[in-house]
């Protein structure tokens, strides 16, 4: 089989060190194996989209050296590889779900919901959909459409227990009933829903393996029963671990994380960023200065640890020097 690795980024603010650390994981493995690799900008969601996000992303993994065979700029037969390109695609495959009974429309706001004080899941904050609209009550419908708002749809999710076997985490098993419930698949306000848009596109362009971090480890099971219910075949999954402030939360910008892209302007060592990240997780000695394709030859994607690490600031701005 054909290996076909991907990159996803959401173009919501400019490439920062874990965003990165995921690109070169994702490039490692897919190149490792002789495979192709796929760039897709998720601008799915208009209302998080900061303008010339996508292209400091492309231009920062250009210049790392992180090249890709389909995406923006290069051609492929499954594109457009941007999805604000793709809604036609995403309504088909809504459509399909509706067809078959498995998505129904929701009347809920986000408001709506926030005073009925619902359970969150432990693993990662989602809100646990009770499943309200699945008896409709036509009197909130009739409300929504004298507001000139259409439904949102969700995902009818039967009690059933979705498992997987990620590379660098080991088991992974949810009831996606109990942990999310019945999830969005189209928003009211009419922006198709990451699940969705994201489990078409791993379909439609043939990706076999997902590398990505541990923060999106629990919407995979979610994404498996979209999976099946689309006709797809699941791929291989590696959520790698996080870069984490001082603080012990995921790395951000309130932690001053620097933008990749602004320490490329200010003239920073591609080579010594990419060592900066490949020695934190144990792929070459500190200090080290490389092209991501030097790290081919001895990738091993079992020496990745799991646990996430604290990332060294200082470090990095050392690395950055030329
Ligand atoms: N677009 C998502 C993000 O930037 C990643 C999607 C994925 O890799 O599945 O968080």
């Amino acid at each position: 089989m054909k290996i076909r690795g991907r990159f996803a980024p959401t173009p919501s603010g400019d490439p920062h060190p874990g965003t990165i650390q995921t690109a070169l994981l994702a490039w490692l493995s897919a190149r490792a194996q002789g495979g192709r690799f796929i760039l897709r900008i998720e601008d799915v969601d208009g209302a998080r989209v900061v303008p010339g996000a996508a292209e400091r992303m492309i231009e920062t993994l250009d210049w790392l050296g992180l090249d890709w065979d389909e995406g923006p700029g290069v051609d492929g037969p499954h594109g457009p590889y941007v999805q604000s390109r793709r809604t036609g695609f995403y309504q088909e495959m809504l459509d399909r779900l509706i067809n078959r009974g498995l998505a129904y429309p929701c009347a809920c706001s986000r408001s709506f919901l926030a005073q009925l004080n619902l359970p969150r899941d432990p693993e990662d904050g989602a809100l646990i959909y009770p499943g309200i609209c699945r008896a409709p009550d036509p009197e909130r419908f009739r409300e929504l459409e004298l507001r000139g708002r259409p439904p949102a749809w969700r995902f009818r999710v039967e009690p059933e227990t979705a498992a997987f076997h990620d590379l660098i985490q080991g088991p992974v098993s949810q009831e996606v009933s109990r942990g999310a419930g019945d999830f969005v698949l189209k928003r009211g306000d009419g922006y198709f829903a990451y699940q969705l848009a994201v489990t078409a596109d791993d379909i439609a362009m043939g990706v076999t393996e997902v590398v990505r971090g541990t923060d999106l480890l629990f919407n995979t099971p979610r994404q498996l029963l979209l999976l099946r219910a689309l006709g797809g075949k699941a791929p291989v999954y590696a959520h790698m671990p996080l870069l984490l402030g001082p603080d012990g939360e995921k790395l951000a910008k309130r932690h001053q994380a620097p933008s990749i892209w602004k320490l490329k302007q200010q003239g920073a060592s591609p080579g010594g960023i990419t060592g900066w990240i490949a020695s934190g997780l144990g792929l070459c000695e500190p200090g080290a200065r490389l092209k991501p394709a030097e790290l081919l030859k001895s990738w091993d994607i079992r020496r990745i640890p799991a646990r996430p690490r604290v990332a060294d600031m200082g470090e990095l701005l050392r690395a950055c020097q030329t």
